[in-house]
């Protein structure tokens, strides 16, 4: 009996062991299985038909048109530009938020290291953030280490929420971040993308950092990873709370946010128009010898870096406009209505934003003119 009962015990064993391998064997090939197929969607030959994608993120006109599926399964990576050996983009659309593109609408980016992977901004919900990391596991089987986020904006930090749970990660954003999670800004950005996009925002949470960049303006903190030396610079508040700007040192590559647009329209609603201004003539003086410029809307740039210059004569001559009409005592409004930029007109986004843009700086101008106004009493 004993001995019966030990073999049928030891049978027993056996049989659920078996099975035990039977089903493991049948979860190892089924995971790779799907693995393999959703990461398939990174070949040219298998993406979505409604996927329509420059054959480069650099230097090119043509802009990515990419919907994204909502039931697409969860180890769906999105489309993937490699800019140098170790180092990846996630070309964004460039259009407004939409069911189509459902918030992927500004670029990101990672590195790869022997020690793992830097990536750089989070996209603009956490389904697309969760989407970014499998775009990374397709690339690599390294463990994510660092997420900078440049800035708070929702099409770069929302995403931000899948990079909570990811074990040994360091998140990086700047000191404006607490004051932006503090804000009304945040809320009624975060209710106007939970009623567009309800589903893709269930897991949204505030981005907490572990580390908050708080240098004096244009002040870095380095971080070393594998062979990898990354600075992360404060450019002041330019364009949000407190936007941050990455240089790959090794690569000279620079990963400089919203400090200049490419194939569209800039955006002043936060931040300083004047500080716009210094940040984007330091870039230029400080790294004379980058050799790609990765902005967060349209493609990344090689030298002479045109996108910088655009954008720079574009708030100029903001700022002069508006400065004038402050000074010839000119309304808000017929200054807004009045001001146009005929080379501009062509460019995505101008006629969305060349009206909020003028609003913006005028009151900058108008806060400036009071300021300096010396009563002569
Ligand atoms: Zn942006």
């Amino acid at each position: 009996m004993t001995l019966n009962s030990d073999v049928s015990y030891s049978n027993g064993t056996y049989i659920s062991s078996l099975l035990t391998v039977i089903v493991s064997i049948g979860l190892f090939l089924f995971t790779n299985f799907v693995l393999a197929s959703s990461c398939d969607l990174l070949d040219i030959d298998n993406m979505p038909s409604n996927w329509e994608l420059p054959a480069t993120a650099i230097d090119t006109d043509q802009v990515p048109q990419v919907s994204v599926d909502p039931e697409a399964p969860e180890d769906s990576p999105l489309p993937v530009y490699r800019l140098s050996d170790n180092t990846y983009m996630l070309f964004g659309n460039i259009s407004l938020l939409d069911e189509k593109n459902r918030g992927f609408n500004a670029n990101a980016g990672f590195i790869v290291t022997e020690q793992g992977v830097i990536v750089i901004d989070s996209l603009g919900t956490p389904t697309l953030g969760q989407r970014l990391i499998n775009s990374i596991h397709c690339i690599t089987d390294k463990p994510i280490k660092y997420l900078i986020v440049t800035h708070n904006h929702p099409d770069h930090a929302y995403g931000a929420a899948a990079f909570l749970n990811i074990e040994g990660i360091t998140r990086i954003a700047h000191r404006g971040t607490i004051d932006y999670n503090h804000s009304e800004t945040l809320e009624t950005s975060v209710s106007y993308r939970r009623e567009k996009l309800p589903k893709d925002m269930q897991s949204f949470k505030p981005l907490e950092a572990d580390i908050y960049i708080e240098t004096e303006p244009f002040g870095r903190k380095r971080i070393h990873l594998g062979q990898e030396v990354i600075d992360i610079y404060n450019t002041g508040k330019h364009h949000s709370y407190g936007d941050l700007l990455v240089h790959q040192v090794n690569r000279k590559i620079l990963w400089i946010s919203d400090l200049a647009f490419n194939q569209r329209t800039t955006y002043m609603g936060d931040g300083n128009s004047a500080q716009i201004l210094k940040a984007q003539e330091w870039l230029l003086q400080t790294f004379p010898h980058a050799s790609l410029m990765v902005p967060g809307h349209g493609s990344a740039q090689t030298p002479p870096f045109s996108m910088v210059t655009k954008t720079h004569d574009y708030v100029t001559r903001m700022r002069h406009a508006m400065r004038e009409a402050v000074d010839e005592d000119i309304s808000m409004i017929d200054a807004v209505q009045g001001i146009e930029f005929d080379d501009w007109k062509a460019v995505p986004f101008y006629e969305l934003n060349q009206r909020a843009n003028a609003n913006f700086v005028y009151r900058e101008m108008e806060k400036a003119y009071f300021d300096n106004f010396q009563p002569n009493n």
